[in-house]
């Protein structure tokens, strides 16, 4: 969800009490607002029970889909049913009326999106209570009692406290009396866990350097054998780079007999060289987003010296950068990606 300026908080209950026993006169008022509020508090939780997710019962966080009764269901349970389905072999149905649902059949409601960012939750340091659109600004940005680290962290403080704290902490902390010989350590340290990251990227850039390079814009589709056992598995139509046939295969759950018996969704993928060769091929590769990919990557780069003997590179995790993503791409017909090769 993008965030939203902060709001002022919802008064709470404690705070109409206190008005009403202190001041006698304002007793009507205060009795007024007190049923005002249990009215509110009662409606609120309707509207939760109305506006729910109806698969998880949870307040939909971004997104809600419903199906064409209108029964609703929030983005993320939307794409684990629809995933579901492909992974089955069979269309996805609504939970409630098993009406069929697809991302052209089901449409988002607004209405409901717009009611449920406006409804009251509870700030999970300090209680409060905001509206939902502004609830992540405040819990992330401005709650004083939100943990925080110390900002000497980068020379070695490992803090960790509520945000109002920190100020009288900082003040007191004995790491900026420290001197440079005794944080040398702990800066060489941060440095190299930022060098390790970048060095992909080097790599990468290194690549394109090579005499050989290709990049495939590839579709793993889903197939199914019967032989044995009931197994899923995805795959590439077969495609040439560096005068050889190749071929990527992937498997869900680490070739589970049915994924769907397990919310964790995790996509291991191989390289497979399919033609013959005389001599050793060695190979670099990294898995791109592409043009028609669905999924932000976490680049990484493999490699394998392909033989007769290895034509299988081993199993390598499909590097996305949010795991929960992997639903997302099994709810597609097929998962678009670009496979870029390298060799010397
Ligand atoms: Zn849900
Ligand atoms: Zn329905
Ligand atoms: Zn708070
Ligand atoms: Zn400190």
């Amino acid at each position: 969800m993008a965030e939203a300026p902060e709001s002022e908080p919802i008064p709470s209950s404690s705070e109409n009490t206190v008005a009403c026993d202190v001041k006698d006169e304002e007793e009507p008022l205060a009795k007024k607002r007190k049923v005002d509020k249990e009215v509110n508090e009662k409606l609120e939780h309707r509207l939760g029970g109305i506006l729910c997710c109806a698969v998880c019962l949870d307040l939909p966080q971004a997104a809600v889909y419903q199906c064409s009764n209108g029964h609703l269901m929030c983005a993320t349970c939307f794409t684990h049913l629809l995933a579901d389905a492909r992974l089955r072999d069979e269309a996805a149905t609504c939970p409630n009326c098993r009406v069929e649902i697809s991302k052209t059949s089901a449409s988002r409601n607004l209405a409901v999106e717009k009611t449920v960012s406006e409804l009251p939750a509870e700030c999970k340091y300090c209680t409060q209570v905001f509206p939902r659109h502004s609830l992540q600004h405040h819990e992330q940005k401005s709650c004083e009692n939100r943990i925080t680290g110390c900002r000497y962290e980068c020379i070695g403080c490992g803090w960790r406290g509520p945000a109002h704290e920190s100020v009288p902490h900082e003040a007191a902390c004995p790491h900026p009396h420290r001197s440079a010989a005794e944080v040398v350590d702990v800066i060489a340290e941060r440095e190299k866990r930022v060098r390790d990251s970048n060095a992909v990227y080097d790599q990468l850039l290194d690549l394109l350097s090579y005499e050989k390079i290709s990049f495939n814009d590839l579709q793993l589709k889903p197939y199914r054998t019967e032989e044995y056992v009931h197994k899923l598995y995805y795959e590439t139509s077969r495609f040439s780079a560096f005068g050889h046939q190749w071929v990527v295969k992937a498997f869900i759950n680490k070739n589970q007999r049915d994924p769907t018996q397990s919310s964790q969704r995790e996509i291991t993928y191989q390289l497979i060289l399919k033609s013959k060769t005389a001599c050793p091929v060695p190979l670099q590769w990294a898995w791109l987003r592409g043009p028609f990919g669905d999924a932000a990557l976490r680049p990484r780069l493999h490699q394998h010296s392909f033989s007769d003997e290895h034509s299988d590179a081993p199993p390598l995790p499909l590097p996305l950068a949010d795991p929960a993503d992997a639903n997302r791409l099994l709810a597609n017909k097929a998962i678009h990606f670009r496979l870029f090769l390298a060799s010397k």
